[in-house]
């Protein structure tokens, strides 16, 4: 509900430009930038500011154009023709020209273009195409209007239902991702993935002030998750050989990540390579997002000279074993969904976890403690001595027992995955030698 009515006030930011409200938030935020176009925050803005950049790609999603000279509706992307679809996911040819506005595809005496028309799109569209009056200056600049409506004007019910049905729709595709049968890093790294959740430098640059948003590899452009693992040329170069040509337009046209992801995790579509479609695309952004990090982080780092072949012998790894896994025991493999349960009423949870870094070079802790309504009362990730991972499952736990306590709280859960450590604290196990100074510890704060 809050999403769709910070939609309302997008949808009042573009066509009530002069209200008070949205002159002061546009002088304040706006940054000289065209709002019907993008909307972007820094770190430092407004809560308001960032939840009404966070709603935005939605609200693009939902937005229809009205031409007037068309020079700000892009042609290929937008949607603007009676169809209500981008026309780049009709186009006929496999070039492109993404920068196109509508006034483009006009000829010297401002009629349609109909040659280019005719040429790039199926018939019947570039005959609804035409159909349209061509876009002249005397009917001003264009405009946004509201594609859930019939009369594009925008209302809440309208935003609120479209929101609903897109989390009916990412529910389902979740259960695809999580069948799949392959390892579990690349499953939680295409989840990250869809959340945008992976440090590309465009997301460091955001939280921290002198980071680059650049990509390192290219430096042609900001570094987002779509671009390391699709638009960067290293990313490219792999996909054209993978993707099989009749998908190739519309695998490079998707705009907004998670969309694309979803996309390519559904059953639609397939490769030139003899497997399923989901399994290539998963295996294959794991790769180029390990080789992106190797050639930042490892010394003397070189890409493979042939990609698709390397990611080829690994897919038919995974299949190899899924395939024995099936012949051996078919019910062995069974996916089980956990997640976050709230503590009853006057309790708080801890949640506590520890990492460590290959041979304990570098090891980090995190705790949180939530209220019973899931609400955040205090949280800390921090880095901590060279040791292993039962030894971080230690700190993590220790200091998050310790905030607990020095905020004053005395009914609490707690949670950690190690049930090693478990197993020390409630003497499920023997120890050999002395007890570890931090068990000892936490027995005292227990
Ligand atoms: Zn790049």
């Amino acid at each position: 509900m809050n999403e769709a009515f910070l939609m309302k006030m997008l949808s009042n930011l573009n066509s009530k430009p002069d209200d008070l409200w949205c002159k002061v938030l546009y002088s304040k935020y706006g940054r000289n930038n065209d709002l019907s176009i993008a909307i972007q925050s820094q770190p430092y803005d407004s809560s308001l500011w960032k939840a009404l950049a966070g709603i935005w790609g939605e609200f693009q999603r939902n937005i229809v154009w009205k031409i007037g000279d068309g020079l700000r509706t892009n042609f290929w992307m937008d949607k603007w023709n009676s169809n209500n679809i981008s026309l780049i996911t009709v186009g006929t040819q496999s070039y492109i020209d993404t920068t196109l506005n509508v006034k483009d595809v006009t000829n010297d005496s401002g009629n349609w273009n109909t040659d280019f028309l005719f040429h790039n799109l199926p018939e019947n569209i570039a005959n609804k195409v035409i159909a349209l009056p061509a876009p002249i200056e005397a009917d001003g600049s264009d405009n946004i209007g509201w594609g859930r409506t019939s009369t594009q004007q925008f209302s809440v019910k309208s935003a609120y239902n479209s929101l609903l049905r897109n989390q009916f729709n990412v529910e389902r595709d979740w259960k695809v991702l999580w069948r799949w049968r392959g390892p579990h890093r690349i499953q939680t790294f295409m989840w990250l993935v869809a959340h945008g959740r992976i440090l590309t430098n465009y997301c460091r640059s955001r939280w921290g002030k002198g980071i680059s948003p650049t990509c390192p590899c290219c430096g042609n452009a900001d570094e987002t998750v779509i671009h390391v693992l699709r638009d960067c040329r290293h990313a490219s170069q792999v996909w054209t050989r993978l993707v099989s040509p009749n998908f190739i337009t519309n695998f490079f046209s998707f705009v907004d990540c998670k969309e694309w992801v979803f996309k390519n995790l559904g059953k639609s579509w397939n490769g030139v390579i003899n497997s399923r479609w989901q399994t290539t695309f998963m295996t294959t952004c794991w790769h180029l997002w390990t080789w992106r990090n190797k050639a930042i982080f490892e010394e003397g780092f070189q890409r493979p000279d042939n990609p698709t072949y390397v990611i080829q012998k690994f897919i038919m790894s995974i299949e190899e074993v899924s395939q024995d896994q099936l012949k051996n025991n078919p019910h062995q493999r069974k996916t089980v969904y956990i997640g976050w349960k709230r503590p009853s009423n006057g309790w708080v949870k801890l949640n506590c976890d520890g990492v460590c870094k290959g041979k304990g070079d570098l090891a980090g802790c995190g705790e949180i403690l939530r209220q019973s309504d899931g609400r955040w009362i205090k949280g800390f990730s921090r880095k901590i001595g060279a040791r292993d991972a039962l030894h971080a499952e230690m700190c993590g736990l220790y200091l998050g027992l310790d905030m607990a306590w020095s905020e004053g709280l005395s009914h609490v859960i707690v949670e950690s995955d190690s049930k090693v450590l478990i197993d020390m604290l409630t003497n499920n196990c023997k120890i050999n030698g002395t007890i570890p100074s931090l068990v000892r510890r936490i027995k005292e704060i227990l």
